[in-house]
């Protein structure tokens, strides 16, 4: 069985239309702008600009991280 991708969610999108960031309602994301996007739940996706985005993944990338320490080592 393949292994599932729990983080498959997290993309890069080009916006149709003008969105705001999800961080910042000061942030727009103005038509044909690459932009991070992701599903909060599923369905319910979060737009995120480009200034904020590599803050938004060094975040959850450290999340990872620090969650991963907590596998036993030989699982790795
Ligand atoms: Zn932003």
């Amino acid at each position: 069985m393949p292994v599932r991708n729990i983080l498959r969610s997290f993309r890069f999108e080009t916006a149709v239309a003008t969105r705001t960031c999800d961080v910042s309602d000061e942030h727009v994301i103005q038509p044909e702008e690459k932009h991070f996007a992701y599903d909060e739940v599923p369905g319910q996706r979060k737009n995120i600009c480009m200034n904020c985005a590599p803050g938004i993944l060094k975040k959850a990338q450290a999340h990872l991280a620090q969650v991963m320490k907590e596998l036993p080592s030989a699982k790795i």
